[in-house]
């Protein structure tokens, strides 16, 4: 099994920043986000469980998910929701594992925005939390997603707080009042931090 660290942070803390210097140092770097999207790519059998549930009207003639749809109907009622994670989040979950044990590097990168709040720490060896005040998320991700303070904060009210982050973490990344070349100087400690710890 490949030495695991777990990143994670709220939106706009600065995981994705962190997670590309770490895989320009060479790091494989496993996305949650985007085995989220895989589990349901056209042609996955999870799909027709989904479209005999929500019905067919759910999956488009190309075979793709219609996440507007979807998010709709979970939207409208929590039961939904319970039975969408309940299916999806086992499927997730097993594929992180199987891609961490896969992958090629002296450890791993585990990116989850959502490590703390669906209890994925026990897949990781080690939590780095990058860490940002909510005023600082608020102001990068509104630049970066072109949206508002209050869907920021919408968003945000849905996830941990700042303080169960930290509470999960083993290290913490300082992402507030730091330039790029601080950012990188941090992850450049970490990465020789973790080569030693996962005893490459
Ligand atoms: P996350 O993946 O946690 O949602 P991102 O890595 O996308 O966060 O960072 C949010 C935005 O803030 C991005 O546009 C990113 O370029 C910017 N950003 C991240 N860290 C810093 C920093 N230290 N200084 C300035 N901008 C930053």
């Amino acid at each position: 099994m490949t030495y695991t660290v777990g990143v994670t942070g709220g939106i706009g803390s600065g995981k994705s920043t962190v997670a590309n210097l770490f895989a320009e140092l060479g790091i494989v770097i496993v996305d949650a986000d985007v085995i989220a999207r895989e589990v349901v790519a056209p042609g996955e059998p999870v799909l027709d469980a989904i479209g005999a549930y929500f019905g067919p009207e759910v999956i488009a003639a190309d075979g793709s998910l219609n996440r507007a749809l979807m998010r709709e109907r979970i939207f409208e009622n929590t039961a939904y929701r319970h039975w969408l994670e309940a299916l999806l989040h086992p499927l997730i979950r097993e594929r992180m594992l199987v891609e961490c044990q896969n992958a090629r590097s002296a450890y791993c990168l585990l990116v989850v925005p959502l490590l703390v709040e669906n209890r994925l720490t026990d897949l990781c060896d080690r939590v780095l939390v990058v860490d940002a005040s909510a005023e600082v998320q608020i102001a990068r991700s509104v630049r970066r997603d072109n949206s508002n303070a209050a869907q920021i904060k919408a968003i945000m009210a849905t996830q941990a707080s700042r303080e169960q982050r930290l509470n999960a973490a083993d290290d913490v990344l300082d992402n507030n009042d730091r330039d790029l070349t601080q950012i990188k100087a941090a992850v450049l400690q970490l990465h020789k931090q973790y080569l030693e710890l996962s005893g490459a």
